[in-house]
């Protein structure tokens, strides 16, 4: 299948590794030039370097929080318009909620809401009057499936997949979609860092916490980034034009629920 978006202009954040990484690939695979973005200039120029040689698309790099208001605002300089955006940053830290502060919930938020919220609007309008645009945001299973231990992550990203649902049909008639995709336990740098300081809670190693994932995974294994990186290309593809406003679940079957 043809997704057509080659030649497409796509900027992905957070894109030096992991998921973000893996999306931008997958969009360099059908052709779209890039514009990544991460915080870190060596990681960033490296999967840069890297994209560029494999796919032999068009790459540019912006060094940048996207949850600052400078980041967001160097992405919008460097990049005036484009046809497609991929919000990613690192989530929020785990814990008890009670031991948050105020400054806690401020970051949160930024990162995983507001960052992404200003970034979408510095866009939406011109994939609007170009009769063009594709938004998807990575957010989490904890959208569906709140736990208490990452509070943080589901109030902010609850609060981003909320937004997105009340302003995905304000742009819909211009062939502007909105998603959200949700994942859990992908094998990324993330994941594996948060079950090592898990397995030390529990006294067990790194293989023994991720044997022990999988045991409630019906898919019996991790998700590969590479097949993220692949919904997120369809859902940005000309095909995926008539959805709109949705958070998909991508957790090899975990989420017990209907809806
Ligand atoms: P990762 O740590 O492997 O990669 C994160 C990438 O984002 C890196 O390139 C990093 O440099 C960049 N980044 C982080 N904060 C940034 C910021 N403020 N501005 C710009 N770039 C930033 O993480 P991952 O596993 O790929 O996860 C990506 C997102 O998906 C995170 O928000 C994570 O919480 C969420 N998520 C992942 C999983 C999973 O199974 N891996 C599950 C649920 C949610």
């Amino acid at each position: 299948m043809d997704f057509g978006i080659k030649g497409r202009k796509a900027i992905v954040c957070g894109a030096s590794r992991g998921l973000g990484r893996a999306v931008a690939e997958a969009l360099a695979e059908e052709g779209a030039d890039l514009v990544l973005n991460a915080r870190g200039a060596e990681d960033l120029e490296r999967a840069a370097a890297e994209i560029r040689e494999r796919f032999g698309v068009n790459v540019k790099t912006i060094t940048g929080d996207l949850t600052t208001q400078e980041g967001c605002a160097a992405i919008k300089n460097l990049c005036p318009q484009t046809d497609i955006l991929i919000n990613n940053a690192g989530g929020p830290p785990a814990g008890d909620w009670r031991g948050f502060e105020r400054e806690d919930w401020a970051n949160a938020a930024n990162s995983n809401m507001i960052g992404p919220i200003f970034l979408m609007r510095a866009y939406l309008d011109g994939m609007a009057e170009r009769g063009f645009g594709r938004i998807v945001n990575i957010a989490s299973i904890v959208v569906k499936m709140p736990k208490e231990i990452l509070s943080l992550s589901v109030a902010a990203r609850l609060g981003l997949t909320g937004a997105v649902k009340a302003i995905a049909p304000s742009v819909a008639e211009h062939n502007v979609t909105i998603n959200n995709v949700l994942p859990e336990l992908f094998d990324t740098d993330r994941l594996r860092s948060n079950l090592t300081t898990l397995g030390a809670k529990h006294g067990r190693t790194l293989e023994e916490e991720i044997a022990a994932h999988l045991e409630i995974i019906p898919a019996s294994r991790l998700g590969k980034p590479q097949e993220l990186g692949a919904t997120c290309a369809f859902l940005c593809s000309q095909h995926a034009g008539f959805i709109t406003g949705q958070s998909i679940l991508l957790d090899g079957g975990f989420y017990p629920g209907l809806f």
